[in-house]
């Protein structure tokens, strides 16, 4: 295990932030695999099971087992961890600007465009190469012009030549599930399926450019303005959403830890002597045909119905109890669906997001993730 400290340009006199990075096996010798943990930075469970990550990669390592890369980043947002304001953690928005951690990533189709044009070949393995050499290169001439501009590029330029990209974040409370891209979905379906998620979420383009989609995108793009040219989709990455922020335990990130490395062995980056099988992978269904409960009025949030619960169109998920006037509210679902996410809060302003269903079906368009 290699550990790498980068530190960030201070944004204050006499602070300093850094990402410690955690590598394993050697570059270039197989599949890369890059795993982030708590973008959103008080979202904690990915954060211990990167920990259980790090604890069987060094197992694995000197048993000369991993024959790929790995690379771990435990703490993928040191700003917003300390972002604490009078005992309550405030990790998804930046203070400085509002803006939340997860989004904006920069477009890099553009640049990565210019510098291939003109020496793509008809040998997909050669493009690959020169596609991930010009990746690189784009992120390294990105402009920063602050602390968080700067942890993007510096997240971006450790992923972005990756086979494989998880960013793992978790919801307020959820069963798990996950984010890709409609073209990588039968690859997040083992992942899905070894990590017990109960949706699979895609989309071609989600809205306000995400990590994920900022590190793989740019392959499908380029395969599109330059389809004369054999290019692969060679960067699967996935937002994985480990249930809820309170479902930190070391069972349960075990139990992650312990599915991802299945499938990175799956992806030939990890020798494992007896995986256990993995299980039918997960049906993927629309990001599109997500339903965002809402609450149309204030209330004190009852909830019916359990995260995981398979929900029928009609079916009461939850009820908004007014404690002025003592009426009660039912909200149902106007869909089929799994609930995989629901609010921890237990009081709603009007308008409020509360719950999640996935359906089979797209009824929505634009920006299709939580603000
Ligand atoms: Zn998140």
């Amino acid at each position: 295990m290699r550990i790498e400290k980068i530190e960030l340009p201070y944004s204050t006199s006499g602070t300093t932030r850094s990402l410690q990075v955690f590598r394993f096996g050697r570059a270039a010798v197989g599949p890369k695999i890059y795993i982030q943990a708590a973008l959103h930075a008080d979202e904690i469970p990915g954060m211990l099971t990167a920990v259980q990550l790090c604890n069987r990669l060094e197992t694995l390592e000197a048993e000369g087992k991993v024959v790929g890369e790995i690379v771990v980043v435990p703490v993928a947002n040191p700003i917003g961890l300390a972002q604490s304001i009078q005992g309550s953690s405030f990790g998804r928005f930046s203070l400085a600007d509002g803006t939340n951690f997860n989004r904006h990533f920069p477009e890099l189709i553009a640049p990565v465009a210019e510098r291939v044009r003109g020496r793509l070949t008809v040998n997909a393995g050669q493009n690959r190469e020169l596609i991930r050499v010009a990746l690189l290169e784009s992120v390294s001439t990105l402009c920063v012009s602050d602390e968080v501009s700067a942890l993007r590029r510096t997240l971006l330029s450790l992923a972005v030549d990756a086979d494989v990209v998880l960013d793992l974040h978790c919801d307020s409370e959820a069963v798990t599930h996950l984010y890709t891209s409609t073209a990588h979905a039968h690859r997040a379906g083992p992942l899905a399926a070894a990590l017990g998620a109960k949706a699979l979420l895609t989309a071609e383009v989600s809205g306000d450019h995400p990590f994920d989609e900022a590190v793989s995108r740019t392959w499908l793009e380029l395969a599109r303005i330059f389809s004369e040219y054999p290019i692969s989709q060679s960067c699967f990455s996935t937002t994985v959403e480990l249930r809820g922020d309170g479902d930190v335990s070391t069972a349960l990130a075990r139990h992650d830890a312990d599915a991802i490395l299945r499938f990175a062995a799956l992806e030939g980056a990890i020798l494992l002597d007896h995986p256990s099988a993995i299980p039918t992978a997960v049906a993927a269904t629309p990001l599109a045909g997500v339903l965002p409960l809402a609450a149309p009025v204030a209330g004190i949030v009852v909830f019916e119905r359990a995260v995981g619960d398979w929900i029928n169109q009609g079916e009461i998920v939850a009820h908004l109890v007014d404690p002025i006037s003592r009426s009660e509210l039912a909200l149902s679902s106007e869909i089929d669906g799994v609930l995989f996410a629901r609010t921890r809060s237990r009081y709603a302003i009007a308008g409020q997001r509360l719950a999640k269903i996935a359906g089979r079906e797209p009824i929505r368009s634009g920006k299709l993730l939580s603000p």
